[in-house]
């Protein structure tokens, strides 16, 4: 059996309690399979059976008090995945469905997204079961207190970096941030995407949707095509969709879809820059639910759907995919709907939204696919960037920041088609992104011995 094949089976056996941590590594090792023969050393020293183990694993207990006086007990985590090539890094996901396996899958792709930018920065992730939906602006500021109130001595600017992910925005990088800086008497860059009077970035909200259209502006330009006119569906109305949203508008494409985890919406004249002005009001202002739309334009909206059920239900005909709500989103039978349905190019602004049977189904029907270490990694490169800033004690213009992010983007398209090519599997970006990601932190893992 080929090394490859035991690290799975061993991680299989050893975590059989984590599917998506187990999904994630099965993703990611079988395409290095090419790997193996060109680097012996990787083998003789274990790369393969190390990189999928995290540094460490920190899990701890949140007691904090709501809005009626009542002791609530979340659980917190944060997994330290690898610091092989920077200081930790890696966004906190506030959401019910958290546990350790989503954590640990999510700190092992961004171990390698982040090895993709270019940057210095090492892979990391965590975060809480705590649901911020329906709860006041205190309940969220006493939670994130006392959240911090344990990370904090596992955090640092030189050690370990979080900024946001599902959940946690601006605000509640703000109360996070707020009561490090309390509490240590200090102002690092030890977070990202901070506000911009405390040290953050401009473009750092954008950049992982502006990123991910600029990714899919490179995929389309190898095949001689352009964004201009193609109809687009979208999934979330986060910060990822909405800024996905914004670029995918600016570039003349359609985006037709958009979806919370209580309904879809499908708007055929395309959610034009006035209407994106009324979805940033209702989900950032008034944190809304995306079912309003349809009262405000008319679009259908079609309750407890995900955005690829109603692709596939309705027949609806769609260019370029774009997943930026959650992990497995997209399934084998919403996959062949949407080839079904004449999409040619998927691209993941979410991390792992599509199953392996689904990528594979992309795959075997040559639809442009781009997994989100490659696609996504715009947020993360700007957050690096966000890190130089407050490093250098200064801040760049809107211009600068969006020019060096483009570049960032050019360079991972690139990397993926290189990496792609030099080990046998021309234009397939899962598993460039992969090996591409995977060597820099290998020779790094490698150059320090066994540690
Ligand atoms: P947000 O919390 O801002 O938005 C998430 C959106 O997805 C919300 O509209 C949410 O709806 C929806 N959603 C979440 N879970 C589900 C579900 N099970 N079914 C349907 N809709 C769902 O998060 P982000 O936009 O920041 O993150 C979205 C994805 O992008 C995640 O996979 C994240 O890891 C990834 N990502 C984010 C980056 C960033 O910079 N923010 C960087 C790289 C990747 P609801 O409000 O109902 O929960």
């Amino acid at each position: 059996m080929s090394i490859i094949q035991e690290v799975i089976e061993k991680i299989g056996r050893q975590d059989a309690d984590q599917p998506e941590f187990r999904q994630a590594v099965k993703e990611v090792m079988e395409t290095l399979e090419p790997t193996v023969k060109k680097h012996p050393e990787f083998v003789t020293t274990k790369i393969y059976e190390r990189i999928v183990e995290p540094d460490r694993m920190i899990i701890f207990r949140i007691p904090w008090v709501d809005d009626k006086g009542e002791v609530q007990v979340n659980r917190g985590f944060r997994v330290q995945f690898n610091n092989a090539i920077g200081p930790y890094k890696g966004g906190l996901r506030f959401h019910p469905s958290v546990n350790l396996s989503i954590i640990k899958f999510l700190g092992f792709e961004q171990t390698f997204k982040n090895s993709l930018t270019t940057l210095p920065m090492g892979g990391a992730k965590g975060g809480s079961d705590f649901d911020p939906k329906g709860k006041s602006d205190n309940e969220v500021m006493r939670f994130c207190q006392a959240f911090t109130r344990e990370l904090f001595r596992h955090i640092g600017a030189d050690t370990d970096v979080p900024a946001g992910d599902i959940g946690v925005g601006q605000r509640e990088v703000g109360y996070i941030y707020g009561y490090y800086k309390k509490i240590m008497n200090e102002h690092t860059g030890v977070l990202t995407g901070k506000g911009l009077e405390y040290g953050g970035s401009l473009i750092r909200p954008e950049a992982t949707g502006y990123g991910l259209a600029y990714f899919i502006a490179d995929m389309l330009a190898t095949q001689g095509k352009n964004i201009k006119g193609k109809v687009v569906a979208i999934s979330g109305a986060g910060n990822v969709a909405q800024y996905a949203l914004e670029k995918v508008n600016q570039l003349g494409g359609r985006v037709i879809t958009l979806c919370d985890s209580n309904a879809t919406i499908v708007d055929e004249e395309g959610i034009c820059t006035e209407k994106f002005a009324y979805l940033m009001d209702l989900k950032n202002v008034h944190r809304g639910r995306i079912k309003e739309y349809a009262n405000q334009y008319p679009a259908e909206c079609y309750e407890s759907k995900s955005v690829w059920d109603v692709i596939r239900e309705k027949g609806i005909k769609v260019d370029i995919a774009l997943p930026c709500a959650t992990q497995n989103e997209i399934d084998a039978q919403n996959a062949q709907a949407l080839v079904n349905n004449g999409c040619f190019c998927v691209a993941e602004g979410a991390n792992m939204p599509s199953t392996l049977e689904a990528i594979k189904i992309f795959q075997d029907h040559n639809v442009l696919y781009a997994p989100g270490k490659a696609a996504n990694a715009g947020g993360v490169a700007t957050s690096g960037l966000e890190m130089t800033q407050n490093s250098l004690k200064l801040s760049w213009s809107r211009e600068e920041v969006d020019s060096r992010l483009l570049q960032i983007m050019k360079n991972i398209h690139r990397e993926c088609l290189d990496a792609a090519e030099a080990y046998g599997a021309k234009g397939n970006y899962l598993t460039g992104a992969n090996i591409a990601g995977f060597l820099k932190v290998a020779k790094a893992m490698l150059a320090y011995g066994i540690v």
